[in-house]
């Protein structure tokens, strides 16, 4: 039975009153976007989304970051849509945009060869080498940014993200005092087709540096379902490239990195660095499709210890088709006769999980459930039955 300093819940729940919280202290913190100047609409979008429903009360800085210098439009727009200080940073080193700096000419024809290659087998953005520079630069490089360097906490943010519930305390703040490292929204399985060898790689390091077994490493590698001595031994033998020398392989389960809300000094700091470097001369992030959530993940469930990270369930979010509702209602509950439509809130009904939340928290809280439930805190993961699996997807 976990005690109650180990459980994970919702640093609030309902509606706060902002206008008292806005007095409180700040966090040295930032909202961050990587994005291009062809996305400033979508950019737009995001940024009105997240000033309506947290900005406009505590007013936190938004960091812009490009490959490019960024357009006159866009500087002026976001001038004018951010309620704190909007900075804008054009990436000029070769260090922290591009190919890593071991890579020679003919690595890098390599390289290209491997993208056109993962293009061609139809892998999902695998055939563009920005993209692949952007992983990269989101698992290392962006942490040791000197933009960021007055900074402790970043919450990124991407063009084109819808926030739906009313967000009225200070998530930096609460992070700090419950002495949380790494907090997310929704978990998905990764593509596995973007990162053969990047598990083996991991599970590889975590070994050569006796980096004892954490609860949440635990959590996410699979096959406790598969009986002991097959696991040790048919499995590595029949699966090398997908499991650790005791069996377990990863669930392919991650936060998924377009949204966090994490602290930069685990990030920048040695620990996580050396893993970093250490995966990058490996090649895997052009080789293969390596994601910055995949690598975000494993190295949080590596590293950290499972009551420093923080599932948002009150925060609504959505990126592309997948979101997370919390419902406004108690237990996310309608009564029988109801119906709320998308997109209603029902003033008298508070008391759920969520503030003010616009979208429909009685059909998806969580999408989809099994990845989230792996990556919750193992402690505090509710068992769900297999019906309840089924219903939620
Ligand atoms: P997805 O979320 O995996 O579909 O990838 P996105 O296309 O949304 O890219 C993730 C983030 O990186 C977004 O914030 C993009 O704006 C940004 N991004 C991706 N590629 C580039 C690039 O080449 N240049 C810049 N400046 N931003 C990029
Ligand atoms: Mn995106």
């Amino acid at each position: 039975q976990p005690s109650d300093h180990e459980l994970d819940t919702p640093f609030y729940t309902s509606c706060q009153e902002p206008a008292t919280t806005s007095h409180q202290p700040r966090e040295k913190a930032a909202l961050v976007m990587l994005v291009r100047n062809s996305e400033l609409l979508k950019a737009l979008k995001t940024v009105q989304s997240i000033e309506k429903h947290f900005n406009q009360w505590f007013h936190y800085p938004v960091v812009f970051l490009n490959d490019e210098p960024f357009s006159q439009e866009f500087v002026s727009v976001m001038n004018a849509s951010v309620s704190g200080e909007a900075r804008f940073e054009h990436l000029v080193s070769r260090k922290e945009w591009g190919y890593p700096e071991w890579m020679d000419v003919s690595d890098v024809k390599d390289a290209k060869e491997a993208i056109k290659q993962q293009g061609e087998d139809g892998i999902l953005y695998a055939g563009m080498e920005t993209y692949h520079h952007m992983c990269r630069f989101y698992s290392g490089k962006f942490y040791t940014l000197p933009a960021l360097r007055d900074y402790k906490w970043y919450w990124r943010i991407e063009p084109d993200v819808d926030f739906y519930c009313s967000i009225t305390y200070d998530p930096f703040v609460e992070m700090a005092k419950h002495d949380k490292v790494y907090g997310f929204t929704i978990a998905l399985s990764e593509e596995p087709r973007t990162c053969p060898s990047l598990f083996r790689k991991v599970a590889d390091y975590k070994e050569q540096h006796n980096i004892p077994t954490t609860e949440l490493w635990k959590a996410t590698v699979s096959p406790s379902w598969v009986p002991w001595p097959l696991r040790s031994f048919v499995m590595p033998w029949f699966f090398p490239s997908h499991c650790d020398r005791s069996g377990d392989g990863w669930s392919l389960c991650h936060y998924w990195s377009n949204f966090e809300i994490a602290n930069l000094d685990f990030f920048r700091g040695r620990e996580y660095q050396r893993l970093f470097e250490y995966l990058d001369k490996t090649g895997g992030f052009y080789y293969e499709r390596w994601g910055d959530a995949a690598i975000h993940s494993l190295a949080v469930q590596m590293l950290l210890p499972s009551h420093k990270v923080h599932h948002f369930e009150d925060f609504g979010y959505r990126h592309d088709w997948f979101y997370q509702c919390p419902a406004n209602t108690p237990n996310g509950q309608l009564l029988e006769s109801e119906s709320l439509p998308v997109g209603s809130y029902y003033p008298e009904r508070e008391g759920g999980i969520g503030c003010r939340c616009e979208c429909d928290g009685s059909r998806t809280r969580n999408y989809p459930a099994y990845c989230t439930n792996k990556l919750k805190q193992p402690n505090t993961a509710r068992r769900i039955g297999t019906l309840e699996l089924i219903r939620s997807w």
